[in-house]
């Protein structure tokens, strides 16, 4: 059979490889971003609940109301747009789903998107995908802030669309107000849309806030805002997350969502829509989080690992300098398969593969999984 490929330089993606290795080898996975601990057990009571009460048919097209309705007062209430809970939120299968069907829906043949470098590994296929071209601007390095000079050099009359995410994934920093401000000046008056990656809202540290797209008029008049259910309680295997925008692009969204996925998990939506209602849950996971990695960066002190600090994300970025000249994708092997440690190599996550000499480790674990590498990197 003969046919085109659409993504002739995409490869398995790193996540389910590198935890597919630590697997075979029996290594302690921080890489795969996924918490090594349970749901809150009255949420996993409530999809039961819900499943044996008979909500097991479509759901609304876009969601449950009673949920979009409590998300878009969460929003409101912490300082953001309000969005017309019937018209400018949909439940989405996952974040990956929802920054794929933003794409589709406004992204055509020879547009421009703007992506930022390094940046998450499914932003530039979506954008493929939709026969449109992909423009990075690297993040300074050392930093790993946006540089402006830069990005506003990369904005021509195709681009169609900006797509930004903090806290960042990879390199686990955050936007500020300067960052904000630059932005609302490089999209005013003209109709590029920006498409947000908010999931890590709620691992914040250090007492600094996440600023959300959501909560800049100038913005979110014109963005695609996405979250995950999965990131913020536990449950990355629900494939559960949303997005937000205003009416005119929410209309283009619905119509690709629909035919893409139709609805979401329905017994799943009911669970979280109860469950949303307690603020707590959410409000805590900072501090939670951050204890975690204030723990993992103190069992690794006298390491040859040199911690560059995050202040979001459930990721750390560790400099392997010290050790190897290896790059990262031999580094990350060799350090799975023979000191039984996976993490994940970030060249991946570059236009250019570029060598930073780091690695990514997740330390969205328990103590005891967080002790046992420390233990193993000590020995690195
Ligand atoms: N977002 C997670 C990470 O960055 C993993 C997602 C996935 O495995 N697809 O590690």
């Amino acid at each position: 059979m003969k046919f085109n490929t659409k993504l002739p330089h995409a490869k398995t993606s790193i996540f389910p490889t590198m935890t597919a290795l630590a697997n075979q080898h029996g290594a302690v996975n921080l890489a795969q971003g996924f918490p090594g601990f349970g749901a809150d057990p009255i949420l996993l009571e409530l999809i039961c609940e819900y499943t044996r009460k008979g909500f097991n048919q479509y759901a609304p097209l876009t969601g449950l109301v009673t949920l979009k309705e409590r998300l878009s007062s969460k929003t409101a209430k912490a300082g953001g747009r309000y969005y017309h809970p019937e018209r400018e939120v949909c439940i989405t299968a996952g974040a990956t789903q929802a920054i794929n069907t933003a794409v589709t829906a406004v992204v055509s043949e020879g547009d421009e998107v703007i992506i930022l470098d390094p940046c998450y590994d499914c932003y530039e296929p979506a954008v493929i995908l939709n026969k449109g071209i992909p423009v990075r601007s690297a993040l300074k390095k050392g930093s790993y802030e946006v540089d402006w000079d830069d990005l506003k050099s990369k904005v021509t009359a195709n681009t169609r669309m900006i797509m930004i995410n903090s806290p960042h994934n990879p390199t686990g920093t955050l936007w500020s107000q300067d960052d904000i401000d630059h932005l609302v000046n490089v999209v005013k008056h003209t109709d590029i849309v920006v498409l947000s990656d908010e999931v890590y809202e709620h691992l914040v540290y250090d007492g600094k806030k996440h600023l959300s797209i959501c909560n800049v008029p100038e913005l979110s008049e014109r963005a695609f805002v996405v979250y995950s259910f999965g990131k913020t309680y536990h449950l990355t295997g629900w494939r559960a997350g949303y997005v937000l925008a205003p009416d005119i692009l929410m209309k283009e969204f619905i119509k690709c969502h629909q035919f893409q996925i139709y609805a979401v998990n329905t017994p799943i939506q009911h669970a979280l829509a109860d469950y949303c209602n307690d603020e707590q849950a959410y409000l805590s996971l900072g501090d939670f989080f951050g204890e975690k990695r204030d723990f993992f960066h103190k069992c690794i002190e006298g390491s040859r690992f040199r911690p560059l600090g995050t202040s979001g994300t459930y990721f750390s970025l560790l400099d392997y300098s010290n050790i190897t000249e290896e790059n990262d994708m031999e580094f990350a092997n060799r350090l799975t398969v023979d000191h039984g440690v996976a993490a994940i190599p970030i060249s991946g996550f570059f236009e250019d593969n570029r060598q930073d000499q780091v690695l990514r480790f997740c330390f969205a674990k328990e103590q005891e999984e967080l002790e046992k590498a420390a233990e193993l990197l000590l020995k690195v």
